[in-house]
């Protein structure tokens, strides 16, 4: 498995290009924008990109959608749980002060549990409310694309749209901290971390929180 990290668009959303090296069918784990960047990268690791998974609905992760879609094939997989924020992708733009955009197109759902083949890699869904209602984690291998769930020495905010502190925290806690302490995190911003890092130091949720 080759991962590569773009860090993109607005607000600097990591989007990780996710291939399997003995097929070289390729995922973009969220699409914050600038195609060429993302096709140079493509290119460069020899992928044939497939597929874009999000995390979940925020404009930061979604705002290259269209151009991808249109010129290089993929198909756009989210949570129905952020259905309505991909439909209120112009609300979302408006709201940050961004120029307006066209609402990006999801061709399917996933959900709890369910496992997303990509050459011979397997993702597995895990959903976790609370930065968002449809957020979700993806989980290959020993490692977790935790979105804007879990970051290094921190959590995503819950002032968004259906967010919600309580749900995040029982994601995390219920969801995350129970896999395996070596998984590796790479989250929608910033620094890779792992699970059991943020265990021990996360400051919200991990064991030593004085929060
Ligand atoms: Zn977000």
């Amino acid at each position: 498995m080759l991962v590569k990290t773009l860090t993109l668009g607005f607000f600097s959303c990591n989007n990780y290009l996710v291939m399997c090296e003995d097929t070289n069918d390729a995922v973009l784990i969220d699409a914050g924008g600038d195609y060429e960047a993302t096709m140079q990268e493509v290119r460069n690791s020899n992928a044939n990109l497939k597929y874009i998974f999000h995390t979940h609905g925020h404009l930061d992760h979604i705002s290259g959608d269209v151009e991808l879609k249109a010129k290089a094939g993929v198909k756009v997989f989210i949570h129905k749980g952020d259905q309505f924020l991909v439909e209120k992708f112009k609300d979302q733009l408006m709201m940050f002060g961004l120029p307006d955009m066209e609402i990006p197109v999801i061709d399917e759902h996933v959900d709890d549990g369910q496992v997303l083949e990509v050459g011979k890699l397997k993702f597995k869904v895990i959903h976790t409310p609370g930065h968002s209602p449809g957020s979700v984690c993806y989980l290959v291998d020993d490692v977790l694309f935790s979105g804007d769930t879990l970051f290094r020495d921190s959590v995503g905010r819950t002032d968004l749209y259906g967010g919600s502190y309580e749900q995040i925290g029982e994601s995390i806690k219920n969801k995350l901290f129970t896999l395996d302490e070596s998984i590796k995190v790479y989250p929608g911003h910033g620094s890779p971390t792992s699970i059991g890092y943020e265990k021990e130091n996360n400051p919200f949720f991990g064991k030593n929180t004085t929060l």
